[in-house]
This record gives structure tokens, sequence and C-alpha cells, in this order.
């Protein structure tokens, strides 16, 4: 096996975003991230992660954050 088709756990990590976001992250380079990832239990946990707080990220928007930040002030009020 070639050294130059592996990709190193760097290039994944500084592409990892753009890779989980379904965009272009240059030619050949989408199938080598999917195969380091299978294999590389750090980058692999590490992806886990960030879809993981983007689907936390999205929820809370969703939510409306003013609703939640009221509920929370009355938490707290509540309290006391
Ligand atoms: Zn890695």
């Amino acid at each position: 096996m070639p050294e130059s088709k592996n990709i190193r756990c760097e290039e994944v990590v500084e592409h990892l975003l753009t890779f989980l976001d379904g965009e272009e992250v240059g030619e050949g380079r989408r199938s080598l991230i999917e195969q380091h990832l299978e294999e590389c239990r750090s980058c692999c946990s590490r992806a886990d992660f960030e879809l993981a707080l983007r689907h936390r990220v999205r929820e809370v928007a969703a939510k409306r954050p003013t609703a939640i930040l009221r509920n929370r002030i009355r938490q707290l009020i509540d309290q006391f």
C-alpha cells in the first residue's frame, strides 16, 4: 500500500467539518476520510462528537432561545 494513499489524522481533522457538512473536500479525499473514520477510533469519536454537537445546537435553536431563557429564569425564581 503506497504511503500517499493514506490520509493522516491531521488532514482528516482539518477537513472534518467540511466533510460533515457534505461539502466538497477535494477529489478522492471523501472516500479516504470515510475509510479513515472507519479505521481510526480517535477521528471516529471526534466525528461523532461534532455530529452530536451540531444536532444539539439545531435542537436548541429550534426551541426558540428566548422561551428557554424565560423558563430558566422562572426556575431560578421558583427556587427562592
Ligand atoms: Zn485518525
